[in-house]
């Protein structure tokens, strides 16, 4: 059977659409549903097989490190930030069950810096709220998503100015967890 055809890690046909190319092969949906969502596409390209086979193994970790996560500081929105401040980790999950959607737990002391930015479209004035944090994570270098629930926010609107102030909220939880000195981690 042709190699470009089936699935580099269960050797299954690929579907039309769904797949994801890594640096040295093809996975198929099936075999990306247990992967972090904060995986990007140009994330998988540098992937190779035996990567992402520890990355699996690194999400099937997860799932057991969340059950001692307990959040102790909660901000819903399309994703919900969950704090934990004893264990100093947090998770972002678009599910309220972040157990369930196995949310990646996250040390705060992998976060190298944070940022709020507006994405203009390219046809018109609309814009989406991004929020971003850069880590110094062996298996996720960025969490990044959107914060307004739906694409395209009117400038100076009552959303745009509510999605912001949800953006916010989340950098302010973060800023104030003890300990947390982006700048310097930043330069290391
Ligand atoms: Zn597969």
């Amino acid at each position: 059977m042709d190699n470009e055809k089936i699935c580099s890690l269960c050797g299954q046909p690929l579907s039309r659409y769904g797949n994801k190319k890594i640096k040295d092969g093809v996975l198929c949906r099936n075999c990306i549903k247990a992967a972090s969502p904060w995986l990007s596409d140009e994330d998988y390209l540098n992937l190779t097989l035996e990567d992402y086979k520890k990355h699996l193994e690194y999400r099937e970790k997860n799932q057991e490190k969340l059950e001692g996560f307990k959040a102790d500081k909660s901000i819903a929105g399309k994703y919900s930030l969950y704090l934990d401040e004893t264990g100093k980790q947090f998770v972002i999950s678009k599910r309220k069950d972040y157990k369930k959607d196995n949310a990646d737990v996250i040390p705060l002391d992998d976060i190298k810096e944070i940022s709020i930015f507006e994405e203009r479209y390219l046809d018109s004035d609309d814009v989406d709220i991004c929020f971003d944090v850069k880590l110094d994570n062996a298996q996720i270098d960025n969490v990044y998503f959107r914060v307004n629930e739906f694409p395209g926010l009117v400038r100076d609107s009552e959303e745009h100015k509510t999605t912001l102030d949800l953006a916010l909220s989340y950098l302010d939880a973060f800023e104030n967890e003890d300990g947390l000195d982006f700048e310097q981690a930043e330069g290391e």
